[in-house]
């Protein structure tokens, strides 16, 4: 059996440079970042008004096929690739998403990438960072607070308590928390409700900080939230309470950039980081482009497989921030192949050349969505893990190229940036081609057009039903104004259907929608094809068990 350093104990044999010394590296003056520490910072967003005239870098999007359950290295992959670039002289700079402490706890661990491959300090970005999150959840449940408020004084609004969709955040899986009453014990402790927690990442102002162009456009976007509906089922808003000035002032830090670097030194911003399904999965807007105007190469990140990930990010991230990518890298990994060759969770281990073969329809439908639907020069990297045999890594290899398919093996978990040198010059090759960047389908389709459009050219599918309840919402939508908003599909990331058990490239499925309605304040309406868990659970055993701290404040556990 092999055995390899951990996250933790690669990155702590690290030498990190002062984040104001990577800060100048990047021409930035002291005036332009704030001091969190030693090795974090913050960007100043408002320097992006003054740098529009700077042209911007190339834009290059990591995504994957469809993962199995342990993720198959976006994030590890977009750390490397960044290396990649540094080695090969270019000026390339890391935008990715701040993880959340559910899962840090939880099953998954840490989100700082992996093996020589890690944006670093990783027990900081993984353990409260720069506060971001907790800004996000103060100004939630601000507003929380502001609305029972509201009833309890007299409830001029008319607001149904029946009907209140905004709920309180915690930055924590804590199942115990979902379905809650509150409000109770008399007539001065506030007005009795059927309530709820979400996980902090789920909440709209997590979306809305990420989707913002600036803070004047953040407060914009917070008074617009409906927060519930009134007795005549009008919408209640952010702004009828009176509460976007007060909210944006508790972001008023939280907005800017947080600066970090990777174990080689190449600087990464870390910000924001909304959930996947019913949000967009991408780090900020503000991140992005500053990081374009930094640097001559970005490397960014969206959650889950390209269907969804890439999928948002272009149509709701990219067209709201009016930015384009310029190359796209797929991540593929040997495991995940085989288990869309039909392979189950546990025998993914041993070698299987043919099941790795039987998995390539996954891989290839997504390349044909990156190409063909939004007409973006793609390179298949072949995450190399430790299990992976030469003649499984030949196979994909030859059959890629056999199809015309661009395709490099990617090392970067085992030797960083050194690892990623043929893909890093790949990307550089790729961004230069000129593209035919589109969109899958425009604002002005009608909402069932948007669906149909994307179940039928990025999922595959046949068609798209709708429930008698989510046509209801549907056409009440349309009559709230809402019908020109982009939609974001909340479905299993299992498959390219809404079916988690049908793996590889599905044919002639219907997805169906259970449920719509509209996140009014991120601007997008959120498609529900089944239950989405916006609360998660800690499982029995739960990472927290094996995390601690030693006398000399060192930390140890987080993977
Ligand atoms: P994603 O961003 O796609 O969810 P991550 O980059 O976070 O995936 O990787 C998921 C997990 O797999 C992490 O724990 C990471 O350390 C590990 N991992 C990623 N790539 C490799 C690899 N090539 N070899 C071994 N472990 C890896
Ligand atoms: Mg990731």
């Amino acid at each position: 059996k092999m055995t390899f350093l951990t996250d933790m104990e690669i990155a702590s044999q690290s030498e990190m440079l002062p984040i104001k010394d990577v800060a100048h590296a990047l021409d930035l003056h002291e005036d332009d970042y704030d001091l969190y520490g030693k090795y974090k910072a913050k960007l100043n967003a408002f320097e992006l008004e003054k740098m529009q005239d700077r042209p911007d870098g190339k834009l290059i999007l990591v995504t994957a096929i469809t993962p199995t359950p342990a993720g198959e290295g976006k994030t590890t992959t977009s750390v490397g690739l960044s290396d990649g670039l540094s080695k090969i002289g270019k000026k390339p700079m890391l935008a990715l998403r701040e993880p959340s402490l559910g899962p840090v706890f939880g099953m998954k661990g840490g989100a700082a990438g992996g093996g020589y491959a890690q944006v670093v300090p990783m027990e900081d970005i993984n353990l409260h960072f720069t506060g971001d999150f907790h800004a996000i959840s103060a100004a939630n449940n601000l507003l929380a607070a502001l609305l029972d408020n509201h009833i309890h004084h007299g409830n001029a609004l008319q607001i149904d308590s029946r009907r209140i969709t905004w709920k309180r955040v915690v930055d924590m899986n804590d199942r115990q928390l979902r379905h809650i009453v509150s409000g109770l014990h008399g007539k001065v402790n506030g007005v009795p409700r059927e309530d709820g927690f979400d996980i902090t990442v789920a909440s709209e102002i997590m979306a809305i900080l990420c989707l913002a162009n600036g803070i004047v456009d953040l407060k914009e976007k917070i008074r617009q939230i409906i927060v519930g509906y009134n007795y005549q089922g009008e919408p209640v808003t952010a702004g009828d309470l009176k509460a976007e000035g007060a909210l944006t002032a508790l972001l008023k830090e939280a907005i800017h950039p947080n600066l970090v670097q990777t174990l080689e030194h190449t600087p990464a911003l870390i910000h924001g980081g909304p959930f996947a399904n019913i949000a967009h999965g991408c780090n900020s807007v503000l991140a992005t482009k500053m990081a374009l105007k930094y640097a001559d190469y970005t490397v960014t990140e969206a959650g889950f497989g390209a269907d969804l990930g890439a999928e948002k990010f272009i149509d709701i991230k990219c067209r709201l921030a009016d930015i384009k990518p310029d190359a796209v890298v797929l991540v593929a990994t040997i495991r995940a192949l085989k288990m869309h060759g039909g392979v189950g969770k546990a025998e993914l281990e041993p070698e299987n050349v043919a099941a790795v073969l039987a998995g390539l329809p996954n891989l290839e439908k997504h390349l044909a969505n990156m190409q063909e639907v939004f007409g973006l020069p793609v390179v298949v990297a072949i995450n190399k893990f430790p299990t992976d045999t030469a003649a499984e890594l030949k196979a994909v290899e030859e059959a890629c190229q056999e199809r015309g398919v661009e395709v490099v093996l990617s090392e970067v978990w085992e030797k960083g940036g050194d690892g990623a040198i043929a893909l890093a010059e790949k990307v550089v090759e790729l961004a230069e081609r000129p593209n035919t960047f589109r969109f899958a389908y425009e604002l002005e389709d009608s909402i069932e057009e948007k669906l149909t459009k994307i179940v039928q050219k990025v999922y595959g599918g046949a068609q798209v039903t709708l429930t008698p309840g989510a046509r209801r919402e549907l056409l009440e939508l349309e009559r709230l104004g809402f019908a020109q908003y982009p939609i974001c599909m909340a479905k299993t990331q299992y498959s390219l259907s809404d079916n988690p058990t049908l793996i590889g490239a599905p044919k002639d499925f219907t997805v169906t929608i259970r449920q719509l309605k509209v996140s009014a304040g991120a601007g997008f309406i959120v498609a529900l094809t089944g239950d989405i868990m916006t609360m998660p659970g800690l499982p029995k055993s739960p990472a927290a068990e094996r995390i601690d701290v030693d006398a000399q404040g060192v930390v140890s556990g987080l993977f």
